[in-house]
C-alpha cells in the first residue's frame, strides 16, 4: 500500500499538495510536523503536514518529500483547525496564514539567506563535521544560499544542518532585523556611601539640619532601606517622603544620595512572584463572580468597567483560578499596551510564568516562547501578548483575556490573513474549549451588540477603585473664544488658566493632539500651493525637528524647501498643527515647566517611549504632549489635567466609524486624568461643543452613543449589523485599475444588487505609484456568510481570468473596519 501526506505550503495556492512517502516515513510522521518537500522545477520549501493518508492524487504524479524536519509535532490540531478556519473565513490561504503563524526561523526555503550569528561566539568543536563546513564558510562571505549549501556539504538534504545550526545559535535567517525587544531601565537611588554607617548619617543629618526638606527625604530613604532589603526607585521615595523630585535631585546633585539604573529585561524575568493578588473590592468581587456565572452560559462575556474600576485585577483572579488547574492563559492586548507597567505587574503576581509576545522579537526569541508554549513550560504559563499571539502553539488553553477589545489595531491591515484578534480569539478558545472574557471600558459596538443579541454575557462595574470619582469634563468653545480674542496659539485661556493651576498644586498634565489627518502640511500664503508626495495623493507634512518635508505613506522626504515652488515666493506657512507645535507653544507659556512629547517620532529611537513613560511616571516631566500613544491602559499617579487640544478632526474623520471611535478615543484618554483620590479635570477644546458624541463622553454615557450610532448603523447597513467585505484593486495604470473595479462592480452586482458600493476612489487613491479602487460588499445578517464568500471567489476568479485584468491585484478583506 502506498502512503501519501497532505501538506501546507507557506505560499498563497489554493490547495494542499500531495507527497508520497515510504512505509517507514508513515509509521514516524504525524500531522504538524515539518517536512522539506521539492517544489516546481527547483524549489525546496518548508511544508507542514496536515494529513497521512493512502489516495494517490488524481491529477499530478507525487512526487517524495526530501526530509522530515521534526521529531515531533511543532504545529497542534487545535491550530491546524484554527488555521482553517481563517483561511475559510478571512479569504486568503492556509500558507498565507502558516506564514503568519510561524516563527520565520521556522520557515527554511530554497530562498532562505542565511548569516552568521554575531551576537554568539561558537566553539568549533561543538558542530558537527557537516556544521563546521557550513560555519567555515560564513567567515569568509556574509550570507549563504540554500544551493551554496547544497554545494558545500555535496548533499542535496541541508535542511536538518540548518536546523541544528540555529538551533545552536550559530547562524541567523536572513530577514531578521527584528529590533530588540525594549527593556526598561528603571531609576534607583541610595545613600552615597560615607552616610550609610552610623557616624555619617547623624554627620549628614546635623549639616542638613536647616533644609529640613532635603533631612525629611534621608531620613525617608533610611526608613525605607531599614524596612525593605530591595533596591529603591525614585518614585518610592518620592511617594514616601512626600518631597518632589527636584529636591531629590538636588540631593544627588550634592552628593548625599547617588542615583543608578537597572535595566528590568521583560523576557528573561527571574524574579519569583513577590506579592499575593490584591483583595478584591465590592464591586469586583461581584464582577468577578458574574463572569462566573455568565460563562456557564456563554462562550463569550464582555467585561463593561469605566476606566480604573480595577479590570486588571478582576483578570488576575481569574488567571490564578485558571492555572490552578494546569492550564494556559492567554492575556491579549493591543501592542502599544504592552508596556512595562502592566508586564511588571504580573510579573509581581505570577513571577517567571509570564511569558511576552512581541512582534518585535527576534527571531530566536519567538522560538523560544513558541516552545515554552508549545510544551505547556512552567515559564509560559501565562502570555502576554498583542495580536499575533493568537498564533502560538496553545495546548492546554484555559482562558482567553482580551484587553481594550475595542482597539483597532487587534485588526491586521496588511499582509493576508487580514484577521482580527479578538474574533479569532474568540474560535480559538472555543476548539479548546475554553472561554474569552473581552475586557473594555468603551467596548466597540460589534462586543455589545453581540450582548445585545444575547450572543455574549456582560458584566459591568460602573465605579472606579476606591471610589475615586470619573474626572470632570468641560468642554471650550474655541469658536466664541477666538471671537473675544481669548486665544493664545492653540491654547484658550481657560485651558492655560487650569494648567496654570494644575501645575501649582504640582500635578501633572497630559495634553492630547490627534495625529491622525493632522499633521501640519505646508501652503504658500500666495499662491496656496502644497507641496505633494510624487508616489502617493497626499499633501507631504512638515517635521521640524529635521526641517524636513515627509510622505506617511511611502517615507518620500525632501528639505524643506526655502521658497513655493510653483509661484517662488518666500510666505510659506505651516498649516495645522501637530504635538510638535503644542510643544513648542508650551514651552513659551510655561517656561519653568519641563514639557516632554510622545509620539512617533520621539519613540523611534532605541528605548524611546519606554524612557518617556518612565520620565513621566517619575514626575520628570510635568507636561507631556501627546498623540493615540497616551491613551493605552497607562496608569499615571500624579495627572490630574487632560487636556485635548482639538476634538474636531477626530469628529470630522470620514469613516462610519469616526463617531464610536472619537468616543472611545476622547474617554480613554480623559481616562488618564486623576486615578488616584482627587478628582481628575479634563478639559476638550471644539468648534462643536454641542457635538452630541462631546456631550455623551462629557456625561459619560455610553449608553446613548451605543444606542445613537446603532441608529445610524441601522440606517446606512454598516456593521456590525451588516457585515462588510471591502475589495481593493491596485495597479500602477490608472486605466486599467478603473476599467477592472467597474467590471467587478457590475459583476458583484449581477449577484448582490444594492448591497455592492463602488468602486470608489478611497481618500489616499494613489499611493507608492499605485493607483487603489474600493468596492464594498455589505451582507446582510440573514444572509449566508459562506454562500456570500463562496460568490465573491467565484467572481474572482473569472475576473482574473480576464486578460487584461490579470496583472491587477485584488486584496479582499473581510470585516474590513
Ligand atoms: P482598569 O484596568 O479598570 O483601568 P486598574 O486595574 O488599572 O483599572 O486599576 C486602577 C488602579 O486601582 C490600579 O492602580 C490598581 O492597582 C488599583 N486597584 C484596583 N483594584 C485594586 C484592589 N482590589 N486593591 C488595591 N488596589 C487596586
Ligand atoms: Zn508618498
Amino acid at each position: 500500500m502506498l502512503h501519501f501526506i497532505d501538506v501546507i505550503l507557506p505560499i498563497p495556492v489554493e490547495n494542499l499538495f500531495t507527497y508520497v512517502i515510504t512505509e517507514a516515513e508513515s509509521d514516524f510522521i504525524k500531522p504538524g510536523m515539518r517536512v522539506a518537500v521539492p517544489f516546481g522545477k527547483t524549489k525546496v520549501y518548508t511544508a507542514i503536514v496536515k494529513r497521512i493518508h493512502n489516495t494517490p492524487p488524481e491529477i499530478y504524479e507525487a512526487k517524495q518529500i526530501q526530509q522530515i524536519l521534526d521529531e515531533y509535532p511543532i504545529v497542534t490540531e487545535a491550530q491546524l483547525r484554527l488555521w482553517d478556519w481563517m483561511a475559510n473565513y478571512y479569504l486568503c490561504t492556509v500558507g498565507d496564514v502558516m506564514r503568519a503563524s510561524l516563527p520565520n526561523a521556522f520557515i527554511l526555503e530554497s530562498e532562505t539567506l542565511i548569516s552568521k550569528n554575531k551576537d554568539k561566539v561558537i566553539n568549533d568543536t561543538d558542530l558537527r563535521d557537516d556544521e563546521f563546513l557550513i560555519y567555515e564558510a560564513l567567515q569568509h562571505q556574509s550570507s549563504l544560499r540554500i544551493q551554496d549549501i547544497v554545494d558545500i556539504v555535496d548533499r542535496k538534504q541541508v535542511f536538518p544542518i540548518i536546523k541544528r545550526l540555529l538551533e545552536k545559535e550559530a547562524i541567523v535567517v536572513e530577514e531578521e532585523v527584528f529590533e530588540k525587544y525594549k527593556p526598561k531601565l528603571v531609576k534607583y537611588v541610595k545613600l552615597q556611601n560615607q552616610h550609610t554607617t552610623q557616624e555619617g548619617l547623624q554627620k549628614l543629618l546635623e549639616e542638613l539640619s536647616r533644609a529640613p526638606k532635603q533631612r525629611d527625604v534621608v531620613m525617608s530613604l533610611f526608613q525605607l532601606s531599614a524596612k525593605t532589603k530591595k533596591a529603591i526607585k525614585v518614585s518610592e521615595l518620592v511617594e514616601a517622603s512626600g518631597a518632589s523630585a527636584s529636591i531629590i535631585k538636588s540631593l544627588i546633585d550634592k552628593s548625599v544620595l547617588e542615583e543608578y539604573f537597572i535595566q528590568t529585561d521583560r523576557i528573561e524575568y527571574n524574579g519569583e512572584a513577590s506579592e499575593a493578588s490584591k483583595v478584591l473590592n465590592l464591586e469586583q468581587t461581584e464582577a468577578l463572580s458574574q463572569i462566573k456565572t455568565t460563562f456557564e452560559t456563554h462562550q463569550v462575556t464582555l467585561l463593561h468597567g469605566v476606566t480604573s474600576s480595577g479590570k486588571t485585577e478582576v483578570y488576575v483572579k481569574l488567571i490564578e483560578e485558571v492555572l490552578k488547574t494546569g492550564k494556559q492563559v492567554l492575556y491579549l492586548l493591543p501592542e502599544i499596551a504592552l508596556t512595562t507597567q502592566l508586564v511588571n505587574r504580573l510579573q509581581i503576581y505570577f513571577g517567571e510564568q509570564v511569558a511576552v509576545f512581541h512582534s518585535k522579537y527576534s527571531a530566536h526569541e519567538r522560538v523560544e516562547v513558541w516552545n515554552n508554549v508549545l510544551y505547556n513550560s512552567s515559564k509560559a504559563q501565562v502570555v502576554l501578548g498583542a495580536r499575533s499571539s493568537i498564533f502560538l502553539p496553545f495546548n492546554a488553553l484555559g482562558l482567553i483575556i482580551v484587553d481594550e477589545e475595542h482597539e483597532q489595531s487587534f485588526k491586521q491591515f496588511d499582509p493576508a490573513p487580514r484577521y482580527h484578534a479578538r474574533d479569532t480569539a474568540v474560535v480559538l478558545a472555543h476548539i479548546h474549549g475554553s472561554k474569552t472574557l473581552l475586557g473594555s471600558a468603551t467596548p466597540s459596538l460589534e462586543s455589545y451588540f453581540n450582548v445585545q443579541q444575547g450572543k455574549y454575557g456582560l458584566v459591568e462595574i460602573t465605579k472606579r477603585y476606591n471610589n475615586v470619582l470619573m474626572p470632570d469634563i468641560e468642554l471650550i468653545d474655541v469658536k466664541d473664544k477666538q471671537k473675544r480674542k481669548l486665544m493664545t496659539g492653540h491654547f484658550s485661556d481657560r485651558m492655560i488658566q487650569v494648567m496654570a493651576e494644575t501645575l501649582e498644586e504640582g500635578h501633572q498634565i497630559i495634553l492630547f493632539q490627534n495625529r491622525r489627518g493632522f499633521s501640519p502640511i505646508v501652503e504658500c500664503k500666495t499662491c496656496g500651493h502644497a507641496p505633494e508626495c510624487p508616489n502617493c495623493d497626499v499633501s507631504l507634512t512638515y517635521h521640524s525637528y529635521r526641517n524636513q518635508l515627509r510622505c506617511h505613506y511611502c517615507g518620500y522626504n525632501m528639505a524643506m524647501p526655502l521658497k513655493c515652488q510653483a509661484c517662488g515666493d518666500t510666505s510659506l506657512d505651516t498649516k495645522g498643527f501637530g504635538t510638535e507645535q503644542i510643544e513648542e507653544e508650551v514651552k513659551v507659556l510655561f517656561p519653568k515647566h519641563k514639557t516632554g512629547r510622545m509620539d512617533l517620532d520621539t519613540t523611534r529611537g532605541k528605548y524611546g517611549y519606554e524612557k518617556i513613560i518612565t520620565a513621566f511616571e517619575q514626575q520628570e516631566m510635568d507636561i507631556l504632549v501627546g498623540t493615540q500613544m497616551l491613551t493605552k491602559g497607562l496608569d499615571f499617579r500624579n495627572v490630574a489635567l487632560v487636556g485635548i487640544m482639538n476634538a474636531d478632526n477626530l469628529l470630522n474623520f470620514p469613516d462610519f466609524r469616526a463617531h464610536e471611535r472619537s468616543y472611545q478615543l476622547l474617554s480613554q484618554v480623559s481616562g488618564r486624568a486623576g486615578r488616584t483620590e482627587k478628582q481628575g479635570k479634563v478639559l476638550i477644546q471644539t468648534y462643536n461643543p454641542f457635538h452630541n458624541i462631546l456631550q455623551q463622553v462629557s456625561t459619560n454615557n455610553y449608553q446613548a452613543m451605543y444606542k445613537e450610532q446603532m441608529d445610524d448603523r441601522y440606517n446606512f447597513k454598516y456593521p456590525p449589523v451588516y457585515r462588510l467585505i471591502r475589495v481593493t484593486l491596485k495597479h500602477k495604470d490608472f486605466n486599467r485599475v478603473n476599467m477592472a473595479s467597474i467590471w467587478l462592480g457590475k459583476a458583484f452586482r449581477q449577484v448582490f444588487g444594492d448591497y455592492v458600493l463602488g468602486p470608489v476612489d478611497p481618500p489616499v487613491a494613489r499611493i507608492r505609484n499605485q493607483f487603489h479602487k474600493n468596492i464594498l460588499i455589505k451582507i446582510p445578517s440573514k444572509q449566508s456568510l459562506g454562500g456570500t464568500k463562496k460568490a465573491i471567489v467565484k467572481i474572482n476568479s473569472s475576473f482574473m481570468n480576464v486578460k487584461d485584468f490579470r496583472s491587477v491585484r485584488l486584496i479582499l478583506n473581510v470585516d474590513a473596519y
